[in-house]
């Protein structure tokens, strides 16, 4: 019956690719208008041809955390994970660097983590025990009471079994308060603080529910699905075509056509129109408001609300070939200089380029020899700065030289300079340009308080009958397994289920 219903979804984000493998298996008509040439938005690729060989970049995401979301959505869709991901657990997890200090691994392993914690301060091993378990506890009332449900209204936020339940949770305590109270060692208040990164937040601003990633990291793990995390990608749209979805790329969406309060179908930016009974956008929250829909009287936000939003961090990233191999390296690499604070600030208070920045440096080449030539590396770093910096040419460049000499020195990498076979620059401005992204953001809107659940922008229009949003901009919020989330709730939406509850089928 539904197949004569057209859903058009602007973007191939996660969010977009799976809302399409959800509406299509159910038997909608779907089409997918992507922008770019390639599917997976931030979730995309970049390949380099080299001398030696090919080198294959994520583009964005580098972490695979949150396994049984992934799980989850795979069985929903009636398909078997590993006949897609060849996954694997990583161990260590990650190693942290500091500023001329030892580095550390971390793992999804209590007993290791437990003496690492040990030698840094003693008693902290028993103190993350029994935090890891208050923050597994926080990790299921959020997957049941929170995620997988669409807000239509204050009640839905703050009904009776969750106000039961906030008595147990710390809603409103910041996370960098309860972590401190906690550890006293520098450095593990930073290893168990960084994760509010991956919500493109600050730890001093972030809610303390969010703690449960701490139960994310150390509990559940980070994985990697060989190929990298564009394996995802390939897997839904390979899902999503097999049920009818059909995705065109290089088909920039221009304008939403709306007639009497109710969606129609797009615009392209080529001047051809394309009719639907629905038109889900996954494109950023921001363009789609200010720019997708031409009259005011069809966007729920003024740019003035925009203008006072908490945006997450936009990124300096370079994607670097290697000649040879990095022993100090593991896959995920973290350094934390001793500024710590003062480099949040510079993102989230007065944005100025970090002089002496926190580090993500991602080596997938550790793990997985299909993405690097031998004896090569494939190196992915990523500086979080502030939205809306505007640099030249050159001074990406300097930048970039500056990053260079400080991963020489801190991460212990000799003629790092010297070896580059391959050197890509993406920065603020890729991003406005790639994504029509709000000042250049990575990620979306920060997940603040007044930018969580009930209060983060929904994903149906009250005012354009039959348009939806789905992705990281909408709820539940930022990163991979939650845009797949997000789809979720995007399938209860038009197909008015009301259950809180992950899907269980299609
Ligand atoms: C550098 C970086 C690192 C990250 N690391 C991780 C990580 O390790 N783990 C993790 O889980 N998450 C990570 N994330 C976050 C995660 O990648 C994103 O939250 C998620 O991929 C966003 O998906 P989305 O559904 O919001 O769509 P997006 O990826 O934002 O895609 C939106 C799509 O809409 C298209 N579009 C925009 N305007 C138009 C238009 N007018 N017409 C047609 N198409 C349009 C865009 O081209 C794009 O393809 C990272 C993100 C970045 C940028």
């Amino acid at each position: 019956m539904n197949k004569q219903k057209h859903i058009i979804i602007i973007g191939s984000g996660i969010g977009g690719l799976a809302s399409a493998c959800l509406l299509s298996k159910k038997g909608y008509k779907v089409t997918i208008l992507e922008k770019n040439d390639m599917p997976g938005g931030r979730a995309s690729l970049i390949v380099k041809d080299t001398e030696k060989g090919k080198f294959i970049f994520d583009k964005g995401p580098s972490w695979y955390m949150m396994p049984d979301v992934f799980e989850d959505f795979f069985k929903v869709l009636g398909e078997d994970i590993n006949k897609h991901l060849e996954l694997q657990l990583l161990s260590p997890s990650y190693r942290v660097f500091q500023e001329e200090g030892k580095s550390f691994d971390f793992f999804a392993n209590i007993e290791k983590n437990k003496e690492t914690f040990e030698s840094l301060e003693k008693g902290s091993g028993d103190v993350l025990e029994k935090f890891l378990s208050q923050t597994k506890f926080q990790y299921e009332v959020a997957k049941q009471e929170f995620m997988y449900k669409n807000y239509d209204s204050i009640f839905d936020f703050f009904n009776k079994r969750v106000m039961t339940l906030g008595r147990k949770l710390p809603l409103f305590s910041k996370q960098s308060t309860i972590i401190n109270r906690l550890f006293k060692n520098d450095l593990l208040q930073k290893v168990m603080q960084y994760q509010t990164v991956l919500l493109g937040t600050s730890p001093y601003d972030t809610p303390g529910i969010y703690t449960l990633m701490n139960y994310v990291d150390f509990g559940l793990g980070v994985w990697y699905p060989k190929g990298g995390l564009y394996e995802v990608t390939k897997a839904f749209v390979n899902i999503a075509e097999k049920h009818g979805t059909e995705i065109k790329v290089n088909s920039p969406v221009k304008k939403i056509n709306i007639d009497n309060g109710k969606a129609t179908g797009v615009t392209l930016e080529n001047g051809a129109i394309i009719d639907a009974d629905m038109v889900i956008s996954n494109a950023d929250y921001h363009h789609t408001e200010q720019v997708l829909i031409e009259e005011d009287k069809y966007r729920e936000h003024s740019q003035k609300y925009w203008d006072k939003r908490t945006l997450a961090p936009s990124a300096f990233i370079m994607y670097l070939g290697i000649d040879g191999k990095i022993p100090t390296l593991s896959h995920h690499n973290l350094f934390f200089p001793k500024a710590w604070k003062e480099n949040f600030d510079k993102i989230f208070k007065h944005p100025t380029w970090p002089g002496y920045p926190a580090l993500y440096v991602c080596a997938p080449s550790k793990s997985d020899d299909s993405i690097a030539p031998n004896n090569t590396e494939n190196i992915f770093v990523l500086v979080p700065i502030a939205a809306g910096l505007s640099h030249t040419e050159e001074e990406k460049g300097l930048y970039a030289d500056k990053i260079l000499s400080l991963m020489e020195k801190e991460l212990d990498i000799p003629n790092l300079k010297e070896r580059i076979i391959t050197k890509e620059i993406y920065s603020v401005d890729n991003f406005i340009k790639d994504y029509n992204a709000f000042k250049g953001t990575a990620l979306g809107l920060a997940h603040t308080l007044p930018q969580t659940a009930i209060f983060r922008p929904n994903n149906i229009s009250r005012k354009v009958e039959n348009l939806f949003f789905v992705g990281a901009g909408t709820n539940p919020g930022i990163g991979v397994p939650i845009c797949i989330i997000s789809a979720e709730l995007i399938y209860k939406r038009i197909e008015k289920i009301s259950d809180p509850e992950p899907l269980k089928e299609v």
